[in-house]
């Protein structure tokens, strides 16, 4: 599901993007039941995208093929091969299939799609906010708010369940360090209480505090957590457009 709010994508339409079929290059295990694939186009070349599209992944089960969506987790100007990362999910048979995939194999799939997306440096506040995996396609996407060497603040608030899902800390901490105007927050939280506590950082900090409603919050993460803290930023006052998120 990705926000009917957002401003018109930027991308064509999927039915115009051709199929196209990738080899992996490289695997990496974040963790146990996290993992990163590289994925090397074989048929043209990927298409131009913003930070924050994702792929079409098809996937052939015994039972049925069935698509499913992966976030880029890697930016447009470091070429391919690109990087996708996804973790186990119960009952999962689709990701369960891209987890026996090995250097060498070849996948099909379509995109990249989205109309969750960063394109360009932003000039209000921005703030990120992801859980687990949800960080894929926001990692580029604050890479991109970053691009001009001064601009706003920009913040990225990172919840997982175990400190081993937090994705890519060391390479958030050492943008922290180096750029004064990015401030990253890591927070490792039990899954059930999740959005709620992060819903409670949100109203602290950017409802409660002052009357500023002109911050942009981009959010990603799995289920209804995202809904709900969509609803409490508009209901507090900010724009439809200033609240883009992208529920898994
Ligand atoms: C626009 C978009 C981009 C996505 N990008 C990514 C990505 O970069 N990495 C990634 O891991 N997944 C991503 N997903 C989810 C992914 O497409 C699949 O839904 C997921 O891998 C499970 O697929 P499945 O066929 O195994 O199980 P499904 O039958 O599709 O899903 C089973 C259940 O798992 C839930 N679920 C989906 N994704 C997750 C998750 N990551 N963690 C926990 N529960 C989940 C679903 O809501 C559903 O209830 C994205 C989804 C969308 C809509």
């Amino acid at each position: 599901m990705t926000d009917a709010g957002n401003p018109a994508p930027p991308a064509p339409a999927p039915a115009r993007r051709p199929a196209l079929r990738a080899r992996i290059e490289r695997v990496y295990d974040h963790c146990a039941d996290t993992r990163s694939l590289w994925l090397r186009t074989t048929s043209g070349a990927l298409p131009r995208f913003a930070p924050g599209m994702f792929i079409s992944i098809a996937i052939p089960l015994a039972e049925g093929a069935r698509v499913r969506p992966y976030s880029i987790a890697s930016s447009a100007e470091d070429g391919e091969p690109f990087e996708i990362c996804f973790n186990r999910v119960p009952n999962g048979a689709g990701v369960a299939w891209l987890f026996e995939r090995e250097p060498g194999d070849e996948l099909g799939f379509t995109g990249p799609f989205g109309a969750f997306t960063l394109d360009r440096p932003p000039e209000a506040e921005t703030i990120f906010i992801a859980e687990n995996t949800g960080v894929a396609p926001i990692r580029p996407m604050a890479r991109r708010a970053l691009a001009d060497r001064d601009g706003v603040p920009i913040h990225l608030i990172y919840a997982a369940d175990r400190a081993e899902h937090l994705l890519y800390r060391d390479e958030f901490e050492r943008i922290a360090r180096e750029r004064p105007r990015f401030r990253f927050e890591p927070r490792v939280l039990p899954a059930a209480t999740l959005w709620d506590e992060l819903g409670r950082i949100v109203q602290t900090r950017w409802l409660d505090a002052d009357a500023v409603r002109i911050r942009n919050f981009y959010i990603c993460g799995v289920g209804k957590g995202v809904l709900a803290l969509r609803d409490r930023l508009r209901a507090g006052g900010y724009e439809r457009r200033s609240v883009r998120y992208e529920q898994w």
